[in-house]
């Protein structure tokens, strides 16, 4: 007879199996994740920069001076 597996989740960062409603299983894995969102946030408003500055030459090369 199979056990009934009580509702668990998972850790975002490791998989290890952690109490249901939790996304962490450790404060390490926590900062683990903190920091990838903040190099992803970087990383979006560097894509934002390089496209402000395609249209800024863009525009320069639209009206000569
Ligand atoms: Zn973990």
């Amino acid at each position: 007879m199979a056990v009934p597996i009580p509702q668990h989740s998972h850790c975002i960062i490791c998989g290890k199996a952690i109490p249901y409603g939790e996304k962490f299983c450790s404060e390490k894995c926590k900062k683990e994740y903190e920091n990838m969102v903040k190099k992803r946030k970087i990383y979006i408003y560097l894509m934002y920069l390089a496209l402000a500055i395609l249209v800024i030459m863009m525009f320069m090369n639209y009206f000569p001076h």
